[in-house]
């Protein structure tokens, strides 16, 4: 059966990348077609892969919340605060490595300055406040409704708190109290604006697709867990409630995944059918997409196996051999969220890590851990400042390897998100933001490929913490053991 199982698994690997192939020659082939038929039918041929991506996402928040308070339920204090330690420490230095390698790409390729037209640079003063957006941030951290945090990120307007008149007034007994419920009105309206709104609101093509509040969750189930784990016996109906959730969930996602291979399909080709103007793209921002890709590929098959090895090791690259299903699936659905289930199988199940660290690992890491993003947002931001004609300093280039890695942080693991917190980054060195719309095109392309050195950054980080700490885990199955005895 273990000669089955190790056929069932390369089988599934081989299907994804067939998969692939298929749906990049499939969506290549039907864009003829297509093209005199009508584009507004391409939600059928999507059909198949919006069910793989709905049931993916459905396994998002029963399995970061069950992941986070079981594997917190079962650590003790000190395993987990040195494990927290080990995974912040590798998430910050290797997002920082990403975008040092980005900038120095993209200074010394400098795509900004070749091909193409130069765009107005006329546009809009920043409007948006990078502090605000970094309060944002935490703010999310403590979401004010655990179930509203399940489908809705809060995002707050700075222009909030101004009282501005209503846009319409509606007839009213008096002139004081008018304008008095009107400045009410508009208040309100203005709070519930921000509430409901995505950020980019007056941009209707940047928009947080999907706004689950992930970190709110994560935030709460580490310290859910934690008390849980210091309730002793008290707490076991819970911490068992949890781990079994856990496995319930992770059953389900072996299901899942053997559906991937038919949403991947689709998913791709209905992409690249709607692919706008694709020679066109390649001319004008060739320079800037080779440049991404480039530093993408140095962080994901030379720095980022390196940092492996030299922490482990163990080879690197059997390692990402093992995770390829994870790595193709967040390439389908350029989601790290959503490819969450299967990058946790994979961990387990191929990479033999221990589960204790794969539940505490992998969901902080598809949440605030992004390489792949950090990098982009770095070679975009001065991408613009080249392209527009705004040379960068020294210290405005530092201020954007910073922000950037911020603004990875902020990130959530959907599709383009990275694109819509470089405003952040554009704003911090007093780039228009609306020049986000020069690189939009092509975001999508490059989003699955940033997406996929996302997933592989989280999995190295899961290895190498596991193997840092195999002290503690072999102490507490040690102390667990006696206990036994004891008892
Ligand atoms: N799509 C990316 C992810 O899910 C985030 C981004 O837009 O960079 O990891």
């Amino acid at each position: 059966s273990l000669l089955k199982t190790i056929l069932m698994d390369n089988l599934l690997v081989i299907l994804m990348v067939i998969a692939v192939i298929i749906g990049v020659c499939l969506g290549l082939g039907l864009r003829g077609v297509w093209n005199t038929w009508d584009k507004s039918k391409i939600h059928y041929l999507r059909f198949p892969g919006d069910l793989l991506l709905n049931m993916l996402k459905m396994m998002i928040i029963p399995l970061i919340v069950s992941s986070l308070i079981s594997s917190m339920a079962s650590l003790d204090s000190k395993a987990s605060g040195r494990m927290g330690i080990r995974s912040v420490i590798y998430y910050l230095t290797t997002t920082l490595v990403a975008v040092i390698i980005g900038v120095v790409l993209v200074l010394s390729i400098q795509p900004g300055y070749r091909g193409g037209k130069t765009i107005d640079k006329s546009g809009k003063a920043a409007k948006s406040d990078p502090l605000n957006a970094l309060m944002d941030l935490i703010r999310n951290c403590f979401p004010n409704n655990l179930v509203a945090a399940c489908f809705q990120k809060q995002v707050t307007k700075v222009d909030q708190y101004e009282v501005k008149p209503p846009a319409t007034t509606t007839a009213a007994p008096t002139n004081t109290t008018s304008s008095t419920m009107g400045t009410v009105t508009g208040v309100v309206q203005n709070v519930t604006d921000n509430v409901m709104e995505s950020f980019f609101v007056d941009d209707p093509k940047v928009t947080t697709a999907d706004g689950m509040n992930i970190l709110g969750l994560v935030v709460f189930s580490l310290f859910f867990g934690a008390i849980i784990s210091r309730m002793e016996g008290q707490g076991k109906p819970l911490a068992d409630f949890f781990e079994c959730l856990h496995v319930a969930t992770m059953r389900l996602v072996t299901l899942i995944i053997w559906y991937s291979p038919i949403g991947i399909i689709f998913l791709i080709a209905s992409k690249l059918v709607a692919m706008e103007d694709p020679e066109k793209m390649f001319a004008q921002l060739g320079y800037y997409m080779a440049t991404v890709l480039a530093g993408l590929a140095a962080h994901g098959f030379i720095v980022l196996p390196l940092i492996y090895f030299i922490a482990t090791r163990q080879n690197p690259f059997k390692f990402m051999y093992n995770m390829l299903k994870a790595l193709l699936t967040a390439w389908g659905t350029a989601s790290s969220s959503a490819t969450l289930p299967i990058t946790m199988n994979c961990l387990e199940e191929k990479n033999g890590v221990d589960p204790r660290v794969t539940k505490f690992v992998a969901p902080i890491g598809a949440t605030i851990n992004m390489d792949g993003t950090a990098l982009y947002e770095a070679v975009a931001s001065i991408f613009i400042a080249q392209h527009i004609g705004q040379d960068l300093g020294v210290g405005e280039v530092i201020v954007v390897s910073l922000t950037s890695t911020a603004a990875a942080i902020g990130a959530a693991g959907v599709p383009q998100a990275g694109l819509v917190t470089m405003a952040i980054v554009l704003t911090a060195v007093g780039l228009p933001v609306d020049n986000i719309t020069l690189i939009l095109s092509i975001d999508w392309f490059l989003d699955r490929f940033r997406t996929a050195i996302n997933v592989l950054g989280d999995s190295y980080g899961a290895g190498i913490v596991a193997h840092l700490s195999k002290a503690d885990l072999e102490k507490m199955d040690r102390d667990a053991l006696g206990l036994e005895e004891v008892s």
